[in-house]
């Protein structure tokens, strides 16, 4: 279990100036990881930190010597490299002990403050990538809000099915069509059934929409054919994305019977480029509870600390800019907010589950937390959702209406973490492009 230690202190300030303006998604207590290069250049990738609008180079630091404790050190060579798969499998006590040392240089006054002034990129001038080679990308279904509403609309008299309760439910996922922030997605054409035809048609799809959602990436993973007992699970976790799990509406009616889905989701994925650490999560931890009427989990399940703690008060918001609001500078709207603190199934639990039956989890898997929609239906985090199934389009502020997503449109998810005492911190944003049929 992570616990609270001076990298989480709120009073640290960074001499990154820009880190210490309110706000600001990186401040000095968050320190994300991703994998950049500068824009435009033919730069090998390479790990770096998020501070305020700028990314420190771990490459560039660790050439400095400026870190010196061995496990940190270790570390840091494993976190500089051009995916951040060899980093997660290293383990909590290694990402900590890297953490710790980050937090040391980039605090206001900090020593090494004069050598590491060149260690610095630009946010603007760089270009992220996929942070790990993603062997295995697995979508859960944790928001019971979220299956019960789209259950009714795809089974009106059956909304949520009876296992729901039991397990977090999930499918495989396409690892190879997911990228970072800034993705544009030409709209998937597949066979459509039209509205009371019984001759499916092959066709652009007419009904595009996101899905707000959560990653988790994996660090060190288990063997085949062991099982990971829920007090471990979380040390398992590297830390979590925002994930764009693009959905389409009328492909997946058409196919997702009986095997789920499958090209109705397999075309594009989009995360946020920085991975906000477990450990940076600590001060945000919440109980996880299930309603007393509903069936409690299995032993292997629950846990006490996964009672008190196994929950993350994570805000969640959807923005869309159209083309039209992008020509009139009018900057993007609103759509929905919720909270993952209101997953049915915490992280703990997916995990557990996943490896429940043996399955080997590989460091830089990627684990979706399903659509996190709340309790009320503004907080629907899919279109299918807010739109009614598209039959009551949602109107924007510039008076634009939306069932779906339209070409030209930018769905740009946000989110952050607050608590009383706490610094603020942010995820960055996960922003895709839609592009007219290819
Ligand atoms: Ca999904």
């Amino acid at each position: 279990m992570t616990a609270l230690n001076e990298t989480h202190d709120p009073s640290l300030t960074s001499w990154v100036e820009s880190a210490n303006i309110e706000g600001c998604d990186f401040p000095v207590q968050n320190l994300p990881f991703g994998v950049f290069r500068r824009s435009g250049t033919r730069e090998a990738f390479r790990g770096g930190v998020a501070i305020g609008d700028q990314i420190l180079d771990l490459n560039a630091v660790r050439t400095l010597r400026v870190i010196r404790n061995q496990t940190a050190a270790d570390a840091l060579r494993a976190a500089g490299a051009g995916t951040l798969n060899a980093f997660m499998a290293m383990g909590p006590e290694a990402w900590s002990a890297l953490r710790r040392a980050l937090s040391r240089i980039l605090r206001t006054g900090a020593a090494a403050q004069g050598k590491l002034a060149g260690t610095l990129v630009p946010q603007r001038e760089a270009e992220m990538a996929v942070p790990a080679n993603i062997g295995d990308f697995t979508d859960f279904y944790t928001s019971i809000h979220h299956a019960t509403s789209v259950g009714r609309l795809f089974r009106p008299d059956n909304p949520l099915l009876p296992n729901y309760k039991w397990m977090p439910i999930a499918y495989h996922g396409r690892a190879s069509s997911i990228r970072t922030s800034g993705q544009r997605l030409p709209r998937p054409r597949g066979q459509i059934l039209p509205p009371g035809g019984n001759t499916p048609e092959y066709a652009p799809c007419r009904r595009l929409d996101y899905e707000l959602e959560l990653g988790a990436f994996v660090g060190a993973g288990n063997n085949i054919g062991s099982t990971v007992p829920i007090g471990e699970a979380e040390s398992r976790l590297f830390g979590i994305v925002l994930l764009n799990d693009w959905s389409a509406r009328d492909i997946q009616s058409w196919e997702y019977q009986p095997l789920g889905p499958f090209l109705a989701k397999s075309f594009a994925t989009t995360i946020s480029p920085w991975i906000v650490t477990m450990e940076a999560l600590e001060p945000y931890r919440t109980a996880w509870t299930r309603p007393d009427a509903d069936p409690q989990p299995l032993p292997h399940l629950d846990s006490p600390d996964n009672r008190t703690r196994g929950a993350i008060d994570i805000t969640l918001e959807v923005w869309l800019e159209s083309e039209r609001m992008r020509r009139e500078g009018s900057g993007p709207a609103l759509l929905s907010r919720s909270n993952f603190r209101d997953s049915y199934w915490t992280w703990a639990q997916m995990l557990v589950h996943h490896t429940s039956n043996g399955c080997n989890l590989t460091p830089g898997d990627l684990l979706g937390s399903g659509t996190q929609s709340g309790p009320k239906p503004e907080e629907g985090g899919a279109l299918l959702e807010l739109s009614k199934g598209g039959r009551e389009p949602v109107t924007l502020a510039n008076g634009e209406r939306r069932a779906f997503v339209e070409d030209g449109d930018t769905v740009m998810f946000r989110a952050s973490c607050s608590a009383p005492g706490r610094a603020r911190i942010g995820f960055g944003d996960c922003a895709g492009t839609v592009l007219p049929a290819a």
